[in-house]
């Protein structure tokens, strides 16, 4: 077996591994990013756009590397920036094949090395510290050694892996946010959608249980913007389920606008009562989720005005999984303190996102309003039970209502901006990741640009 040491080994490369690897490159470490699929970025390139890089007041909260980003995509025309939103805060669309482009650029200039095609299959551990993990592709084995080893795989591989408590969904009910896999359309007559929409309010979400959703989302807003999120159409779809006509279980549309012109990144496929971290769940998934599609395009191409002629451009790579496993960290943070838009002297990334709870176990989704945007602390980013181990992205140390929130990617860039830096001090001063100086970090994270305080 092939063995490797580095000073920092990253697994998983979405936008929590992603930042994590480069802000440690950048600190001078040796750092190691490895990802199973052939390109990286997770969910940046799937069609999805940041949400909530303002809140309420349009007051940005989110800087850093994330910021980067998209500065990066707006001079590619992958991006027209962030546009406010009465419903999602702010919306800033992403060209997904060039978030993927983006996402290579980054790490080659930071000087991450990294290892595609390979998947975590062992690891090992030895007085409560990840000694070693082993990664796999093509029958290949290679044994990886670092002295801080970071969780970017979205699920928790890493921390589940070692021995690391985790949990998973609603703490009472255990069912986790469904996943969708998203697809694009093009051909759509946008005009007769707003005429649409405008002549049927009944269509957009007022009434229904978001209570973020302020006045201004109706068709004048679409209209007007090129970057929106539609998110509606609940009337449409309750009757075309009475009628046995609507191929999925939930009760509205989601579609983003891309910026491809014409196109829109359809997010609308729901499977209940899914488990992203089982295989034969995740089997059977993909499988239903691509049989979905040509049933919800024809249920476009039949119902949905201005959709009479739309058609099929892409599908994502796979399925996007929404929630699985959270690592438990040295600190959890609760939703109530999220509520009260607490930041703590501790805090290393702001969210002003909504805690937006898609059911996983039904049709719905909620919606809770956050006025004031909240801190995480840094020890959400630092498992409880391993030492070395650290977490970057969705499967940091949060509750299952939190979690609704800090899953948005720019918040996981945020936090995988944290976790690159403290990996990258912990290296440098001989530390565990939860001895690293907050406010030493802290200082590092604003002199990137990072946004701590509004
Ligand atoms: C359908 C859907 C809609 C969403 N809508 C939005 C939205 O509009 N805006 C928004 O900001 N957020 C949205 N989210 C949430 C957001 O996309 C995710 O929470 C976020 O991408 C998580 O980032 P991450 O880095 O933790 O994980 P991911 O983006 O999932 O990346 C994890 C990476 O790790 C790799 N990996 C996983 N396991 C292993 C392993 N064992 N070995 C090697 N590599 C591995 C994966 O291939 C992947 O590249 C949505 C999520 C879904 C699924």
């Amino acid at each position: 077996m092939e063995q490797m040491k580095k000073d920092i080994v990253v697994i998983g490369g979405g936008p929590g591994g992603l930042a994590a690897a480069v802000t440690a490159a950048r600190a001078g470490k040796s750092v190691l990013l490895v990802e199973r699929n052939g390109y990286l970025g997770g969910q940046l390139g799937s069609g999805l756009p940041f949400l909530a890089f303002l809140d309420w007041k349009k007051r940005q909260v989110i800087g850093g590397i994330a910021q980067e980003f998209v500065d990066r995509l707006a001079k590619v025309q992958g991006t027209y920036g962030h546009a406010y939103c009465p419903f999602h805060l702010s919306t800033t669309l992403i060209h997904p094949f060039y978030a993927r482009i983006i996402a290579f650029q980054i790490v080659k200039e930071a000087g991450v090395e990294i290892l595609l095609h390979s998947e975590l299959t062992d690891v090992k551990v030895k007085d409560g510290r990840i000694e070693s993990v082993t990664v796999t592709g093509k029958g290949f084995h290679v044994e990886l050694q670092a002295d801080v080893f970071i969780d970017g795989t979205g699920d928790g591989d890493l921390g589940y892996m070692a021995g690391a408590e985790c949990h998973k969904g609603q703490d009472d009910t255990h069912v986790m946010q469904p996943p969708t896999l998203m697809f694009n359309l093009a051909g759509i007559n946008f005009e007769e959608f707003y005429d649409f929409i405008e002549k049927h309010p009944e269509e957009l979400p007022y009434g229904l249980n978001m209570q973020n959703l302020r006045e201004g989302y109706d068709a004048d807003f679409f209209r007007n913007n090129p970057s929106f999120v539609f998110f509606g159409m609940q009337k449409l779809l309750k009757r075309l389920r009475e009628e046995g006509k609507c191929p999925v279980a939930r009760d509205t549309i989601i579609f983003i606008r891309q910026p491809i012109p014409g196109e829109v990144a359809v997010n609308t496929i729901r499977l209940l009562n899914f488990d992203g971290s089982d295989v034969h769940d995740l089997s059977s998934g993909e499988m239903e989720a691509h049989l979905q599609i040509p049933l919800l395009i024809d249920m476009f191409r039949n119902y949905v005005p201005g959709f009479e002629n739309c058609y099929l451009t892409s599908i994502n790579s796979c399925i996007g999984v929404r929630e699985s496993r959270r690592i438990v960290g040295e600190k959890m943070l609760d939703y109530h303190d999220c509520l009260k838009g607490l930041k703590p002297d501790d805090t290393i990334a702001l969210c002003s996102y909504f805690l937006d709870i898609h059911n996983g176990a039904g049709e719905d989704t909620t919606g809770i309003r956050i006025e004031e945007p909240f801190g995480i602390p840094y020890l959400c980013l630092v498992s409880k039970d391993i030492s070395n181990l650290m977490m970057a992205g969705r499967d940091i140390s949060v509750d299952p209502v939190t979690f609704g929130a800090t899953r948005i990617m720019n918040v996981c860039m945020a936090a995988g901006q944290a976790a690159g830096e403290a990996a990258a001090m912990a290296v440098s001063e001989g530390k565990l990741p939860k001895e690293v100086d907050v406010q030493e970090l802290r200082k590092h994270l604003l002199e990137q640009k990072a946004i701590l305080d509004v």
